[in-house]
Formats: C-alpha cells, sequence, structure tokens
C-alpha cells in the first residue's frame, strides 16, 4: 500500500469519498436518494497489484518466469478484472463463467489458470483448445486428461493439485489443507507419493504441481509449510525423470487479510520473507512461479455504503435497520464469530458521526433473524437518515452476492482521488432492476407449472 493511504491517511481518505458520494448523488440519507451503494478504490487496488509484484520480483532470480493470476472469485467484475490486467496480472478461473469473465475482460489464454475440482470434459476439452493452463484436482480428471491430450495437440500447461495435508486455520470452512479435504491429491495418504512420482514420469506432458493452502485464518508460516511440500515433490520427480519435467510451480493463494483496522497486514512482503524462511531454494530461478491470490488483493478496497433506514429497541437493545446485511456480507450474518466487520457511523451529508458509544445491533434488510452485520457494537447511537460505512468489503462480499428476498445486487462504483482531493467516481456495474430480478426469476416462463 501507498504510505498515503495507511493508517490515518486511509481513513481520511475515505471520509472524503463518503461526503463525495453522498453529494454526488450515489447514496444518502435522505428518503428520495440510493440507500445502498458499493465503492471500489482503483488507485488502492493498483497499489495492492504493484505490492504484489514488487515483493515477488525482489525476491526472485533475475529473469525467472512468475504469473500473479488473480482469483476471479474473489471479485468476478470485468472492470476489475481489467484494471487487474492492466496492472499486469492474469485471472485465475474456477467455472465457465469466470472463464468468460475473464475472456471478456480481454486477459490472454497464456496468462489465466484453470482450478476447480469438477471440470466438466466440456470444460477441459475448451481450456486445452484455448492454451488456458489447466491443474488437474484428482486422479480421475488425470485420465480424462490422458484422452484429451491424446486426442488433439494443445498449448495448456498441465498440472497437479496436491493437498500437503499440513493442517487448519481458524475457520473450518476455509482450510483446504486438512487430512481429509476435498482438494487435490492428499499427500499422505498412503501410496499418493510413488503415485504421482509415477504419474508424472508417465505423462511427459505434466510439467506443473499446484498447491493453495491459505486462506483467511491461515498462519503465514503453516502456508509456507505447504509450499515447501510443493517444492520438495517437485524435486523429487524431477530427481526421478532425470531432469527438470516440472518447470513451474503454482503456489495459490490465500493471504489473509487484517479485518481489524485499515493497517493493511500481513503484507506481501512479509509472506515472502516467510517462503524464503521456509523453502530459499523456491526464489533460486530453477521454476517458474504462478500465484493465485485473491482477497489480499481486493479486500481492503470496498467499502459499503448504506442508509439507516429505521431505528427501534427491542428487549433494551437498540437496533439499527439498514440496507446493508445477508446479500453482500454473507458470510458475516451466517458466520458471525468468524467474520467480524467494522461498522463507521456517518450522519445523512456523508460526515464522520460523533458520540457517546451505544452498544447497538446493525441489521440488514433480509427477512430472517440472523440479518446482522454486528451486535451489541459500540457506535455513536445510530439515527435514520444516518449512513453506516462498511470498509474491507471488497473481496467476497458484495461481489458474491446472495440472492436471499430477490434483494438486488447493488450498484458498484470504482472510484480515484486526484492530489487535489478531488473524487471521481465511475459505475463499474449497475444495480439490479426490478425487471432483472422478475427475467432471472423464470419471468418469461410464467405458465411452465400450470
Ligand atoms: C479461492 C482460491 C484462491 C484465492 O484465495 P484467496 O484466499 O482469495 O487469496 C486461489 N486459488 C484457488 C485454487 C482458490 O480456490
Amino acid at each position: 500500500m501507498a504510505a498515503d493511504t495507511e493508517g490515518k491517511g486511509a481513513a481520511g481518505r475515505r471520509d472524503l469519498v463518503v461526503r463525495a458520494a453522498v453529494e454526488q448523488g450515489l447514496v444518502g440519507g435522505a428518503d428520495s436518494a440510493e440507500p445502498l451503494a458499493c465503492l471500489l478504490d482503483g488507485d488502492g487496488i493498483r497499489a495492492s497489484a504493484a505490492a504484489l509484484t514488487a515483493a515477488f520480483a525482489d525476491a526472485l532470480a533475475p529473469g525467472t518466469p512468475v504469473l500473479h493470476a488473480f482469483a476471479v472469485k474473489a471479485a468476478p467484475l470485468v472492470p476489475v478484472l481489467r484494471l487487474l490486467a492492466d496492472a499486469g496480472l492474469g485471472c485465475e478461473v474456477a467455472s465457465p463463467g469466470e472463464l468468460a469473465l475473464a475472456r471478456a475482460a480481454g486477459v490472454p489464454a497464456a496468462r489465466t489458470v484453470l482450478d476447480s475440482p469438477a471440470k466438466t470434459t466440456a470444460e477441459l476439452r475448451e481450456a486445452l483448445a484455448l492454451g488456458i493452463a489447466v491443474n488437474a484436482d484428482n486422479r480421475q480428471e488425470l485420465e480424462r486428461l490422458d484422452a484429451l491430450v491424446a486426442a488433439a495437440p494443445t498449448a495448456s500447461p498441465i498440472g497437479v493439485r496436491i493437498n500437503p495435508q499440513t493442517g487448519a486455520g481458524a475457520i473450518d470452512a476455509l482450510s483446504t489443507a486438512t487430512s481429509t479435504s476435498k482438494f487435490g491429491v492428499a499427500l499422505r495418504d498412503p501410496g499418493a507419493r510413488a503415485w504421482l512420482v509415477r504419474a508424472f514420469l508417465d505423462r511427459p506432458w505434466l510439467t506443473r504441481l499446484h498447491i493453495h493452502s491459505g486462506s483467511q485464518g491461515v498462519p503465514l508460516e503453516l502456508i509456507a509449510q505447504g509450499v515447501r511440500e510443493l517444492h520438495a515433490l517437485a524435486e523429487e520427480i524431477n530427481a526421478a525423470a532425470g531432469r527438470r519435467r516440472i518447470d513451474t510451480l503454482d503456489i495459490g493463494g490465500g493471504l489473509p487479510v487484517n479485518f481489524a483496522s485499515d493497517e493493511a497486514t500481513p503484507t506481501y512482503a512479509r509472506y515472502v520473507s516467510a517462503l524464503r524462511e521456509a523453502v530459499p531454494a523456491l526464489f533460486d530461478g530453477s521454476y517458474g512461479l504462478v500465484t493465485e491470490f485473491g482477497r489480499s488483493l481486493l479486500a481492503k478496497h470496498g467499502l459499503v455504503l448504506a442508509r439507516v433506514e429505521y431505528t427501534k429497541s427491542s428487549g433494551s437493545r437498540p437496533i439499527a435497520l439498514t440496507h446493508a446485511g445477508v446479500q453482500l456480507a454473507t458470510r458475516t450474518a451466517y458466520a458471525p464469530a468468524a467474520w467480524p466487520v467494522r461498522i463507521l457511523p456517518y450522519d445523512a451529508k456523508g460526515a464522520p458521526k460523533a458520540g457517546d458509544p451505544v452498544a447497538q445491533d446493525v441489521a440488514g434488510p433480509a427477512c430472517f433473524a440472523g440479518d446482522l452485520l454486528a451486535t451489541g457494537r459500540e457506535l455513536p447511537l445510530l439515527a435514520p437518515g444516518d449512513l453506516i460505512g462498511v470498509p474491507d468489503t471488497g473481496a467476497y462480499f458484495f461481489t458474491a452476492h446472495y440472492g436471499y428476498n430477490s434483494l438486488p445486487r447493488p450498484a458498484v462504483h470504482g472510484f480515484t482521488v486526484t492530489p487535489r482531493g478531488g473524487v471521481r467516481f465511475s459505475l463499474a456495474r449497475p444495480a439490479q432492476s426490478a425487471a432483472d430480478i422478475v427475467a432471472e426469476a423464470g419471468g418469461a416462463f410464467g405458465d411452465a407449472l400450470l
């Protein structure tokens, strides 16, 4: 992150942007204004992409091929993918939809990696025809690839995903490297290592190994330990082959994000030093590298702004009913202990709201009791027409919309701040209209069940 967007600087910049969003009519406290808007900081995204690129470039032997492929699921928006492509990044995709988004953003096949655990034969055939890198998840997928590779020549680099079985982080649902994880070939299972070595010796077209063992809640040292296992296996396979059969290691993403303050930690530089500690040879130039970061590139650069529509008290607990809830903070609503978010209070004009802290619930608009962004949170007492800001929501929040109650996908506006403090917004995704919702809900097939 650039120095001017850290700490107090980030808060000052955000306050400027909130004020501008209200003044420019993107969202507001007045009854006539939009009740909800989502903002993405284009400058911040660019700074994170640059920090990622620099952290690895500083450590890698000069000339080592490296591809930083953004994990599209973290923010599947074409303007985001195009911005990152402009900053030199590629895309990691895991579904036909994500591949279509990467292609719509103009990301070339040579900078795209396909990783899903349940690829159909048709998906694999398309990826091989396009020359997109493919990481096979399991033995049966590798057998499908045998047939496809024999049937038609391909430019796709092909690898195998392993699960190092190095253990869980703090959030079970996001831990990909448990002993029983659904992802990859389980490296420590009996016979697995020997089978993997054989699989590579038998298939001259297999040239990569892949791992993605990090995520929110996983310590950097544990992620680095997985990468060390990956590197050791590659060395073993190359020794058995008698040459550098594996030429590229895809080390995945999974850098956690700090949701507690504006500090952007842990940094990419800190992760690279954990990797250098655990597996120094990773950087010596014998292997090309692919990374697949998602959350750490986008999370800190997203902000939700939502109006407080009503306030009430229930069982003596003050409650603010807002327009931001489970539709854009799904994990927070269903697993609040694992996914706490900050709530920043603003008044109807978009100025920071001061006042004595009062414990209150901040609720969303959906019709289920767990639709809460915060419970018993100490904040200046919110009033109708105030706005709440929910920072750190650039990845897996409003970009992973949940259609409960037919709540519309909100508009997403990108912004940049000029050196003189002007804020320029540009629409990155329009709000879903009621007509869109009807169309996607079978509106054209109304008689289908009569
Ligand atoms: C989700 C995912 C990523 C990105 O993970 P982040 O935690 O967002 O960095 C990368 N690779 C694979 C295979 C994934 O499934």
